[in-house]
């Protein structure tokens, strides 16, 4: 079993033995010094290897993330991307990783907390009327002209 941890996962202390992996995007995003020594600290121990997505996994989550309609980060993206590649499962408390993971078929699991066990799809409400919209309509409401608000629905 292989595994893709995102910074969450990194610094949870229940990241598996061996056979994790994060990718440079990750690395990348922290900031703190006393957690970089740390993630260095796994590196050179062998303990969380680097490796970087491929082009097309990247392709593949940008696609899912068409459907789902979650906004996710770049890192992020690398996380779910690289797991495709290796066949990996995600440790992510993340619901916007949780639920792209789901759309494309990866599994995850969360370091803490029970996580979905549904897939969520944004949609847009209007906070008026209540017409529900697709997450990429960007105009205010076509009935009443109210202002819409994102909403995550289960599938
Ligand atoms: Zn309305």
């Amino acid at each position: 079993m292989r595994y893709v941890l995102d910074a969450s996962a990194l610094f949870s202390r229940h990241i598996p033995e061996n056979n994790c992996y994060i990718t440079p995007e990750v690395v990348l995003e922290i900031k703190d010094q006393r957690s970089k020594d740390a993630v260095e600290g796994y590196i050179s121990a062998g303990k969380i290897i680097i490796r970087t997505a491929s082009e097309d996994a990247i392709d593949a989550v940008q696609i899912a993330l068409k459907t789902t309609g979650d906004n996710i980060s770049g890192p992020d993206m690398s996380i779910i991307a690289l797991a495709i590649d290796m066949d990996a499962t995600i440790i992510s408390d993340d619901y916007g990783i949780q639920n792209v993971a789901s759309t494309i078929g990866v599994s995850w699991i969360s370091p803490k907390t029970e996580g979905i066990n549904k897939v969520l799809v944004w949609k847009k409400k209007c906070v008026a009327c209540g017409k529900i919209y697709n997450s990429t309509y960007t105009d205010s409401c076509n009935v009443c002209g109210s202002e819409l608000k994102r909403i995550a629905r289960r599938k």
